[in-house]
């Protein structure tokens, strides 16, 4: 697999019982399959550790706002900036169809740093839904099919800042 942002190619590092792919020898990026991101996201997670000794070359670290392609589809999948958290401060990329995500160098500690616990994340997450949609959220729960696509797509978006709320069937508002 080719690094999405420098080109370089990504070596398998096993950390932890999870396998993951960094740009070693390039910008020191790192992609992660679907759902692994959550295994190395809190302070706890000793994989999560081991990855933020990845160094790379400084010189060749990614510049601009250019979306990334998805390394891993061959189907050419342009990957999506996502927020981590409610706390606006770091965005991810992901591809939208393998769910895979990218994260440059320096980013995994970032948001390691964020928050100790997926609870606590997650707690945050609802306290700012609710702030924010807890009105729109309580509507869509009750009416129709066109609200429930949007519901979806919405909660497509939550994805990163509010799991549970993404995983099928495992919202209060209804199973998608
Ligand atoms: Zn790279
Ligand atoms: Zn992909």
């Amino acid at each position: 697999m080719n690094c999405p942002a420098c080109e370089g190619t990504l070596s398998e590092k096993t950390v932890g019982g999870l396998t993951v792919d960094v740009c070693e020898d390039g910008c020191a990026g790192l992609w992660l399959d679907n759902f692994e991101l959550e295994k190395v996201d809190e302070q706890h997670e000793s994989a999560g550790e081991a990855l933020l000794d990845v160094t790379g070359d400084p010189g060749l670290r990614p510049e601009g706002d250019d979306p990334y392609a998805c390394p891993s589809c061959s189907d050419g999948s342009v990957m999506h900036r996502n927020f981590f958290s409610v706390k606006r401060e770091i965005e991810v990329d992901e591809c939208p169809t393998c769910g895979g995500v990218w994260l440059d160098v320096g980013e995994l500690g970032a948001l390691r740093r964020q928050y100790e616990t997926e609870e606590a994340k997650r707690r945050a997450a609802e306290e700012e839904y609710q702030r924010m949609f807890g009105d729109e959220l309580d509507r869509m729960r009750r009416e129709s099919l066109d609200d429930l696509q949007r519901a979806r797509s919405f909660a497509h978006a939550l994805r990163f800042v509010l799991p549970s709320y993404w995983i099928p069937g495992d919202q209060d508002w209804g199973a998608y």
